[in-house]
């Protein structure tokens, strides 16, 4: 392939270059940060270029969406205020007495806006494991319009076979979305596999640097982009313009992190497993799905789970790091350590938590980009302490 333009480059070079040009007055190299509510119109009701309120357009946003579609490989990008608000704004094209699957592993966030906020204005919703592609095909009925997966999934590391998954909602005439956040685009990409929507909390990898909370998702389909903008400019989850900009930033280093992320989260994986633990992470070959996670993933990320079978010693590992801190969220270039079942996925219900092996002894590992021998050492210091 020959580059005719930085827009049309591979992974990185699309990372730092795509939807972007030079500012036409000063030729700024980064988009400016259009901190405005309002565009004066030259006449009335002829906005410039369309700009008429900043809800419905921003140019420091518009340029983070077409950074994200170009990384997802799709049309379309829609940023949002947050990655709740984005699946929000999805499930919201639908009406009361429409379908959803889920995976029942889904974040803890997601599971409590579908049960205690959606299921109430009437959409119902179906939780079934998704590991299973015959679950979900199970689970469709006439009504249903959407099918919500997330690959792998938060904490237990399932991993949903996006391809399958796809041809099952396409059957039911239904739309498939992925939660793309654990994988980020530069491992995977959901809409080659035949998605319709990739969704992310950009809070997490796209950003990268734990200074925002924002959505961002991506479609190929023109009309289905129209469709979900009409949502969010009636329903208003909009990101301001300098997260908008500072995910951008992030965004135009997200291949340099996440190669960091693979190797790091591989290599604590692998030093956990060799401690005799029990590891969860998908690119261990002694993990369930390690194969289907290898053919849909090109890395594995730096999420990892690992069981120390008891409450205890759980809280010793989390609150015994120097370098890991322990925090919610996952993502950002500095490690996090934290025990879901008390933090993360505290409002999900004990039996369906535990159900999924959530249980008060899994401890979660957002592994960052520090040295790796600093993360391991942080580690085995905790450890001593709490596994005799
Ligand atoms: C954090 C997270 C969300 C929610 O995103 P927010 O930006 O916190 O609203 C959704 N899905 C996954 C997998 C997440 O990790």
């Amino acid at each position: 392939m020959t580059t005719t333009s930085p827009d049309e480059g591979r992974f990185g070079t699309l990372a730092v270059h795509a939807g972007q040009e030079p500012e036409p007055e000063t030729g700024a190299i980064m988009p400016p940060i259009f901190q405005t509510s309002t565009y004066v119109q030259p006449d009335v009701g002829a906005p410039k270029r369309g700009y008429d309120y900043a809800r419905v357009q921003n140019p420091t946003r518009e340029a983070l969406e077409r950074n994200v579609a170009a990384l997802e490989s799709g049309e379309h990008g829609i940023a949002f205020a947050s990655g709740l608000a984005a699946i929000e704004a999805v499930v919201k094209r639908l009406s009361a007495h429409d379908h959803i699957v889920t995976e029942e592993n889904t974040y803890g966030g997601v599971m409590r806006m579908f049960t205690q906020v959606l299921e109430k204005l009437g959409i119902e919703f179906s939780f079934v494991d998704t590991r299973d592609p015959d679950r979900i095909r199970d689970a469709m009925r006439p009504n249903t319009r959407l099918v919500h997966i997330e690959t792998p999934t938060n904490p237990m590391m399932r991993i949903c076979d996006i391809v399958a998954a796809a041809e099952i909602a396409h059957e039911g005439e239904a739309l498939l979305m992925v939660d793309n956040t654990f994988a980020s685009p530069f491992n995977q990409r959901p809409l080659d596999l035949g998605a319709d929507i990739s969704v992310h909390s950009s809070t997490k990898y796209l950003n990268g640097h734990s200074d925002i909370i924002g959505g961002v998702l991506a479609v190929n389909d023109g009309d289905l982009a129209e469709d979900i903008r009409f949502v969010r400019k009636s329903t208003g989850a909009v990101p301001g313009p300098m997260d908008a900009w500072l995910c951008l930033r992030g965004t135009k280093t997200l291949h340099v992190r996440m190669e960091r992320h693979n190797e790091n989260g591989l290599a604590v994986a692998v030093f956990l497993a060799n401690r005799g633990l029990q590891v969860i992470y998908p690119g261990l070959e002694q993990h369930p799905q390690y194969d289907l996670a290898s053919r849909q993933m090109s890395g594995f990320a730096g999420m990892v789970a690992v069981e120390l079978g008891d409450p205890a010693r759980a809280r010793t590992l989390a609150t015994g790091t120097h370098v890991f801190q322990l925090a919610e969220s996952l993502g950002g270039v500095e490690s996090l350590i934290s025990v879901p079942a008390l933090q993360t996925h505290a409002s999900v219900p004990k039996e369906r938590r535990e159900a999924m092996g959530v249980t008060e002894g899994l401890v979660r590992l957002s592994v960052g980009i520090e040295d790796i021998d600093d993360l391991l050492e942080d580690l085995d210091q905790a450890l001593n302490q709490a596994v005799r």
